[in-house]
C-alpha cells in the first residue's frame, strides 16, 4: 500500500469556455456535426466539447492557410516580429485564466502550470519575434569576378503542426514561432487529449494574425492528423510526439515528398558519481521525475547511481516520493496531478507490471490510487521508484511517460556511460559530479541532444532542443530553428559588360 498523502479535496473552479469551440479556418470558427468530450483527468468527468474534424475540414484549412501564404510572406519582418510580441503578450495578459485551462485539460498540476507553461509560451514568443528581424540570407564569394551570387531564405508555405497533449501551448509556440517568423503559415492538429487551449489560443490571436495564417483543425490522429500529413499542398511536417506516430508519420510523408522536424519521445539517464552533491542531485532527479506527473519527453526516466552511494540515494529519494501530494491538478497544494487519461494511466501501469514480472522491485508506488469524491472518477497513480540494478527489465529501455523512475547501480565511469548508452533513444542524459573534467569527459561521451551538468530540466529559450536516435531530428527552440522553417534562394547575377560570342552572333 502506498504511503502517498493525499490533497484536501478543496471546491472545484474548473474552466469553462466563453462559447462552444468550433474549428479555426480562416476567420471563422467552424462549427462540425461530430463532437468528443475533453475530460477533466482529475474527476473524470467531460467539461467541455471539442469539435471532431474530417478530411473535408483538412482541406478546407490547408487552403485557407494556402491563400493566406500569399500575404504573409511578403509582410516585413518587422511586421512578423510586432504579430509575435503582441501574441505573447496576450497569453501572458490572464495567467491565472490559463493556468486553470491547463490543469483541467490535461492534469497538469495548478502550481506548475502557473509558473512554467504561460511563462514559456510567451518567452518563446518572443524570442523568435526578435529572430524574426534577424533571418538573413549571404554573400557568397565565388570565382568569376563578375558574378554578385547572394542567397535569400525564403519561407516554405503550409506547415502542418501536429503536437501531443504535454504542456501543449508551450509545444505550440515552438511551433507557431519559428514558422510565423519566417513568413509561413501554419495548420495545427493538436492532441485529442489537448484540444481546447490551442483553440483557446487561436480565439485569442484572432485579431493580431491576419485570416488563415493560424488554422486548428481537431480529431483524432489516424483520421484528421493522417489527412493533414498526406496533404500534398503541405510543404513541412513539424511533429512532436511518439516514436511509433513519427514512423507512420514519415511513410506517409514520404509518399507526398514532405519534410518533416520529428520531436519525439526519450529515456533520460541521469547519471549519479559518488562525489556527487547527494541532497542536490536527489532533488533534481525527483523533478526530473515527478514534475508535470512524469508525462515529459525529457524525463529523469533512468536514475544510473554509482554503488558507493546508490543505497543512500535509495533512501533519501523515496522518503521524500512517499511523502508526494497527490490530487486534484486545480489544488494550488497539490504537488502531483493525474495521468491525462484512464488510457495512459493503464498503460504506464502495464509497463510497470510487466518490469516488475522481469525482476524490477518496486520501492516507493507502483499502483493506482483511489481518492475520495469528487476525485473518484480521477485517473490517479503513485510516484513510483523501481529498481533494476543490472538495468535488464523493459523498464530501463521503454519509454513509459509517466512517473515511474528505474534506478540502477553503476561500478565505474565506463559502465556508467554504456549503460546510459545502450537504448534507443538519445534526447537529454545528465551527469553528477563535482570532478569538473569527469563531468565534461561523460557530457562528451553521452550519446544525446541535451546533456546537463550538475542539473535537469533546465531547457533555456535560444539552446537548440531535440534529439538523436529514436528521440527524432531536428532542432527547436533556438536560431538555427528558423532555418528549418526556411529555404535557401540563390540569385546568381552577372555583373559583366561583355560576354563572349560562343554562338557567333
Ligand atoms: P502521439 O504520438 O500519440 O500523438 C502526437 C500527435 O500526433 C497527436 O496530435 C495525435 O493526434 C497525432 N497523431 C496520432 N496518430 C497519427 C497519425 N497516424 N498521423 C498523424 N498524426 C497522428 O503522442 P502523445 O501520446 O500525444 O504524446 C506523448 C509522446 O510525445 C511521448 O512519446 C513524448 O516523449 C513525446 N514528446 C516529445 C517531446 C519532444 O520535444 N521531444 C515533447 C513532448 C512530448
Amino acid at each position: 500500500m502506498s504511503e502517498t498523502t493525499h490533497a484536501p479535496v478543496t471546491s472545484r473552479d474548473a474552466f469553462a469556455p466563453d462559447a462552444p469551440y468550433g474549428l479555426r479556418i480562416g476567420a471563422d470558427e467552424v462549427a462540425t456535426d461530430a463532437r468528443f468530450p475533453a475530460i477533466d483527468p482529475s474527476t473524470g468527468a467531460t467539461w467541455t466539447e471539442v469539435p471532431q474534424a474530417d478530411a473535408g475540414h483538412v482541406e478546407q484549412a490547408v487552403q485557407a492557410a494556402r491563400r493566406a501564404f500569399a500575404s504573409w510572406r511578403r509582410t516585413s519582418p518587422a511586421q512578423r516580429q510586432e504579430a509575435l510580441w503582441r501574441m505573447a503578450d496576450a497569453v501572458e495578459a490572464d495567467p491565472a485564466r490559463w493556468a486553470c485551462l491547463l490543469a483541467t485539460e490535461n492534469g497538469r498540476p495548478i502550481r506548475e502550470a502557473t509558473v512554467a507553461d504561460v511563462p514559456t509560451c510567451a518567452a518563446i514568443l518572443r524570442y523568435f519575434s526578435g529572430l524574426a528581424r534577424d533571418l538573413r540570407g549571404d554573400q557568397i564569394p565565388v570565382e568569376r569576378p563578375d558574378s554578385l551570387v547572394y542567397t535569400t531564405r525564403e519561407p516554405l508555405g503550409v506547415i502542418a503542426a501536429l503536437i501531443p497533449w504535454n504542456s501543449p501551448i508551450i509545444t505550440l509556440a515552438n511551433k507557431l514561432g519559428p514558422a510565423l517568423a519566417a513568413g509561413n503559415t501554419v495548420v495545427v492538429k493538436p492532441s485529442e487529449y489537448a484540444s481546447p487551449s490551442v483553440l483557446e489560443f487561436a480565439r485569442l490571436v484572432q485579431d493580431i494574425l491576419p485570416p488563415g495564417v493560424l488554422n486548428v483543425v481537431t480529431g483524432f490522429g489516424p483520421e484528421v492528423g493522417a489527412a493533414l500529413v498526406s496533404h500534398p499542398d503541405v510543404a513541412k511536417i513539424t511533429f512532436t510526439g511518439g516514436s511509433a506516430t513519427a514512423r507512420q508519420i514519415m511513410s506517409a510523408a514520404g509518399r507526398v515528398l514532405t519534410p518533416a522536424i520529428m520531436e519525439l519521445g526519450g529515456k533520460g539517464a541521469m547519471v549519479v558519481c559518488a562525489d556527487a552533491d547527494l541532497d542536490a542531485a536527489v532533488a533534481d532527479a525527483l523533478t526530473g521525475i515527478f514534475m508535470a506527473n512524469g508525462e515529459v519527453c525529457v524525463a529523469a526516466s533512468r536514475l544510473l547511481v554509482h554503488e558507493d552511494v546508490h543505497d543512500e540515494f535509495a533512501e533519501r529519494f523515496t522518503r521524500v516520493a512517499r511523502r508526494i501530494v497527490v490530487g486534484d491538478a486545480l489544488d494550488p497544494a497539490t504537488q502531483f496531478g493525474p495521468l491525462v487519461s484512464a488510457a495512459q494511466r493503464d498503460r504506464v501501469l502495464g509497463c510497470v507490471e510487466r518490469a516488475v514480472a522481469e525482476g524490477a522491485r518496486p520501492l516507493v508506488g507502483g499502483a493506482a490510487l483511489a481518492l475520495p469524491a469528487p476525485l473518484d472518477g480521477g485517473f490517479y497513480l503513485a510516484p513510483t521508484l523501481l529498481q533494476d540494478a543490472a538495468g535488464r527489465t523493459s523498464g530501463s529501455r521503454e519509454e513509459v511517460f509517466g512517473p515511474v523512475a528505474v534506478l540502477e547501480r553503476f561500478r565505474d565511469e565506463d559502465d556508467a556511460i554504456a549503460r546510459a548508452n545502450a537504448g534507443p533513444y538519445g534526447l537529454a542524459a545528465g551527469v553528477w559530479t563535482r570532478d569538473l573534467a569527469r563531468a565534461h569527459r561523460v557530457a562528451r561521451a553521452l550519446e544525446a541532444g541535451i546533456v546537463w551538468v550538475n542539473t535537469w530540466f533546465d531547457l533555456p529559450v535560444g539552446a537548440p532542443m531535440g534529439g538523436v536516435g529514436d528521440s527524432g531530428f531536428g532542432r527547436e527552440l533556438s536560431a538555427e530553428t528558423l532555418r528549418e522553417y526556411s529555404a535557401p534562394k540563390v540569385v546568381n547575377v552577372d555583373l559583366s559588360t561583355e560576354r563572349p560570342d560562343l554562338w557567333g552572333q
